[in-house]
């Protein structure tokens, strides 16, 4: 099997994301860099508890041309390609539906990051405006708010995208955007609360889930 190694990196860096809540089902796909020409991609509509080395899909960077596999690539492949494109310093791309950043995916407001976290996270998280799953449409706007520092996109009413040198730092900037997603969350109830205080005994079982989610994290 061609690039066997990078083929299991795959599944047991899939295994990871979904034991940790950030791949659920089918949902979720990545792509990591085995040279400057060629990629691995995650197969489309594939449950990740019983994935395989062969199903990872290679394909070549340039046009995503399948060099081995035995599946279809996922059909998010060309959201991964423009990261990985634009940028060579990036080996892998994660994307994911976890569940508080894509909240704030919904919401529509870009993160601010603190200082602390921008070695993983970049400056800013932004969002890209809304496309539907797997088009060219969402990947054309994804890449033009790729930038040298960012590490974590928002995709609008959708999930997320997260990149970073090696797959050990993107799986750093999932974890570290959903933490951050979660004291951004928090504090937009803790407003609401101060601004409406006839809401404090409504929002307050929001807010420790809030707090929960983020210890467990
Ligand atoms: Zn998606």
């Amino acid at each position: 099997m061609m690039h066997a190694d990078t083929r299991q990196a795959v599944v047991g860096l899939c295994l990871r994301l979904s034991e940790r809540g950030y791949f659920a089902g089918t949902g979720g796909n990545l792509m990591l860099r085995i040279d400057p020409t060629l990629v691995a991609v995650t197969p489309s509509a594939t449950d990740y508890l019983v994935m395989q080395p062969e199903d990872v899909c290679l394909l070549r960077l340039a046009d995503l041309s399948l060099v081995d596999g035995a599946r279809p690539p996922s059909v998010e492949t060309g959201l991964h390609a423009r990261v990985m494109r634009a940028r060579p310093d990036v080996g892998c791309t994660i994307h994911t539906h976890q569940p508080l950043a894509s909240a704030c995916a919904l919401i529509g407001e870009p993160l601010v990051v603190p200082p602390a976290l921008q070695t993983m996270l970049g400056t800013e998280v932004p969002v890209v405006g809304y496309a539907p799953s797997g088009t060219s449409w969402l990947a054309g706007k994804l890449a033009r708010a790729v930038r040298p520092q960012r590490q974590a996109w928002l995709l609008r009413n959708h999930g997320v995208i997260c990149c970073g040198r090696d797959s050990t730092a993107a799986l750093a900037a999932v974890e570290q955007l959903e933490r951050l997603a979660c004291d951004h969350l928090a504090a937009r109830l803790a407003d609401r609360g101060r601004r409406e205080p006839g809401m404090m005994a409504r929002l307050a079982p929001v807010s420790a889930l809030l707090a929960g989610a983020n210890d467990g994290a």
